[in-house]
């Protein structure tokens, strides 16, 4: 069996390409499609997330507003921002960068955005939506891994899919993304006991852990899809690369996987907002 690297660049891509024309057109009327990042406090990662996210929306001739709050901000004073933007005609998504410091409350930061603006899908009202399969703007990474699937033409109807994570802009969004494709899921956590011997039936495995190479080649079933959402210091993902490249039939490799195509998912939702204001 040919061993495929799911190339996350070629699939961001022709998620790009695919805008330019709609970006132009919504120029022509007037509607510069505009997405708002906040970020409160100075974790570098961070930093270079948000900036990440700004610049590919410029190189797309999208605006970028970037809102930095410093690490002191209140539960109170981060909400107003989030409602300043929301009240903001010209701002068409809005991005709360996780994580924000342990003294703010990132659920009522995250419930404040204005369901039309949530284009990473972290309202409780997006996730649900998501989860009952009608929703407009799935939480992006989640979304991203479904369209790699599909650009690569992955049969997720019928497999048994193990997600390795159950955070609530991740794990659990692609859990029910998965569910809602006819998977079957099991969706693993840091009290699942026998996490080898799962992974060991699973034939699409997302591993979203937030720990460097953590899921090995040998706990996995030969010939399983493997999609990496990790990203931790020194460029490493979630899942030992090496080990598990050697039992895989297909992998998302990091950088230059999930990560890509999660950016052009978000420059997407923005796109499909400032139009849904355009009409
Ligand atoms: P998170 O909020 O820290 O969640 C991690 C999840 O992993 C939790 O559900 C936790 O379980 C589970 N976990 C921890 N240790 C475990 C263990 N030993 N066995 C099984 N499960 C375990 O992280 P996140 O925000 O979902 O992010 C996950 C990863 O994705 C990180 O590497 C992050 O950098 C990356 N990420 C990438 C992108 C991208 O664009 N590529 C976007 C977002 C995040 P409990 O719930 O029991 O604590």
């Amino acid at each position: 069996m040919d061993k495929i690297v799911l190339d996350g660049n070629v699939v961001a891509q022709e998620i790009r390409e695919g805008l330019k024309t709609r970006i132009e057109k919504l120029k022509k009327n007037g509607l510069i499609p505009c997405l708002a990042t906040i970020l409160v406090g100075d974790n570098p990662a961070s930093e270079t997330y948000v900036k990440m996210k700004g610049n590919a929306c410029k190189r797309l001739g999208m605006k970028s507003i970037r809102v930095h709050l410093p690490e002191e901000t209140s539960t109170s004073e981060l909400v107003e921002t989030i409602k300043e933007l929301n009240n903001d005609n010209s701002v068409h998504g809005i991005l709360l960068q996780h994580p924000v410091p342990p003294h703010i409350d990132e659920r009522t930061a995250f419930e404040a955005i204005d369901i039309r603006k949530d284009v990473d899908g972290v309202t409780s009202t997006g996730y649900g939506q998501t989860a009952l399969g009608f929703g407009e703007y799935p939480s992006c990474t989640p979304a991203a891994i479904m369209k790699i699937l599909e650009h690569y033409q992955i049969q997720i109807d019928g497999k048994h899919a193990v997600v390795v994570g159950r955070s609530p802009i991740l794990g659990k969004p692609v859990s029910a993304l998965l569910l809602n494709a006819n998977a079957t899921v099991t969706t693993c956590h840091s009290r699942t006991s026998n996490l080898p011997e799962i992974l060991k039936l699973a034939d699409i495995v997302v591993a979203a852990v937030g720990k460097p190479e953590f899921i090995k080649g040998s706990w996995l079933k030969d010939g399983s899809i493997i999609l990496d959402a990790g990203y931790n210091e020194g460029n490493v993902g979630d899942i030992d690369y090496k080990t598990c490249y050697e039992v895989a039939s297909a992998i998302t490799p990091v950088p230059g996987g999930v990560g890509p195509v999660t950016i052009a998912t978000l420059l997407k939702q923005t796109v499909e907002s400032a139009e849904k204001y355009s009409v």
